[in-house]
């Protein structure tokens, strides 16, 4: 933190006062010796909205496990899961927001689970975001046999049945 005076880093406080959920702390730059003022508050817990309204916190091990649950008997390593959970909290945590929708973790874990297992990526899809229809997986698993069948086509073996879609 940076006096507002001189820029300088370095201060001490010379008083502190709660004030309900707050502390007020009076400091004093050890450079200019100008007094300044900061408040302390506990940041609020980012928020999970699941899809039935219901909400709770974030919570980074809970990540993690689905994760795991999902790439159970995977050739997915340990530190692999971890990276991707690190990384979609990161991204979440950028945001900025009080509240996230359990979609938009979802989301982004599959982004990175997409381009590392795609069994681990149908279970997590699965249970992640509480598919109610099979339909909903059929087209995840059609998503997916879409990117197989490119890479397919690129070495000649191109058989994708088109069919017209209902919009
Ligand atoms: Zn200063």
């Amino acid at each position: 933190m940076q006096c507002p005076h001189c820029g300088h880093g370095k201060h001490k406080v010379i008083d502190t006062r709660e004030r309900g959920e707050t502390i007020r702390r009076r400091r004093q730059c050890l450079v200019c010796e100008q007094r300044f003022t900061t408040y302390e508050h506990v940041a609020p817990s980012l928020l999970v909205s699941k899809r039935d309204g219901h909400r709770e916190p974030f919570d980074p091990q809970k990540l993690l496990a689905g994760i795991r649950i999902a790439a159970v008997k995977r050739p997915v390593s340990s530190e692999r899961m971890k990276s991707i959970a690190n990384f979609v909290e990161d991204r979440i945590q950028r945001m900025g927001r009080a509240e996230v929708t359990s979609e938009m973790i979802g989301n982004l874990v599959l982004d990175q689970l997409a381009d590392v297992d795609q069994v681990a990526y149908i279970r997590f899809a699965s249970v992640y975001l509480d598919f109610s229809h099979l339909s909903e997986i059929r087209s995840e698993v059609d998503r997916l046999m879409g990117r197989s069948d490119l890479e397919a086509d690129a070495a000649g073996r191109g058989d994708a049945r088109e069919r017209p879609s209902a919009g």
